[in-house]
């Protein structure tokens, strides 16, 4: 049988509120949980639906955010159902893009900085981090730059430094990232995706 979002939707939240109804003076732990997923339901039924593409691989999977009428805000992102290239799936990155707005608490908002030698993380601000591996960066180069091989052929390379980039990038700035670090003569370049 084929089964629209909308549907769906009515029929789980249907179903949801028969068992916290059922669990009532049993165990409130899942009433609780049950109760919070039902307004979560209700809160996606009545928001506005903006339909996007993620935005981190060639795949191009359709999302559906759900933004609060009242305070703007997204609080919800999940696979179309009705996109042709994912259906309504998602990989476990595109799943976890919720993770990445400003509703995310734990997410990290500084730079976090631990000394040679030392046991404790510093928090520093991005002109302080930007700076000291600028000077890293061209202190390294002066030094250790080879411009050509023991064959005597040209290389122009910088063997001592890696680049290891994030899943928190997309397309473009990997683009950006891999040619920036090529430009510097990096060889060592790889992606956490691939780990
Ligand atoms: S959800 Fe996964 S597979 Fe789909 S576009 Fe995003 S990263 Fe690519």
């Amino acid at each position: 049988m084929n089964i629209t979002r909308r549907r769906f939707l009515t029929l789980s939240g249907a179903v949801g509120s028969g068992i916290a109804l059922s669990s009532l003076g049993l165990d409130l732990a899942p009433a609780k949980a049950y109760a919070d997923e039902l307004n979560k339901m209700n809160r996606v039924r009545t928001a506005k639906q903006v339909i996007t593409t993620c935005c981190y691989c060639s795949v191009g999977c359709g999302l559906i955010c759900s933004v609060d009428r009242k305070t703007g805000k997204i609080f919800n992102i999940e696979g179309d159902p009705e996109h042709p290239i994912n259906e309504g799936s998602l990989c476990a990155k595109g799943a976890g893009f919720f993770d990445l707005t400003e509703a995310n608490k734990y997410r990290l908002r500084k730079v976090q900085y631990r000394a040679p030698y030392s046991d404790k993380w510093e928090d520093k601000d991005w002109d302080w981090a930007m700076e000291r591996i600028a000077h890293l960066v061209k202190d390294t180069r002066d030094k250790e730059f080879v411009t050509k091989n023991a064959k005597g052929e040209v290389v122009n390379r910088c063997e001592t430094i890696g680049h290891l980039g994030s899943s928190n990038v997309d397309n473009e700035e990997c683009w950006l990232m891999s040619v920036t670090a090529r430009a510097l003569g990096l060889v060592y370049i790889d992606h956490q995706a691939r780990v």
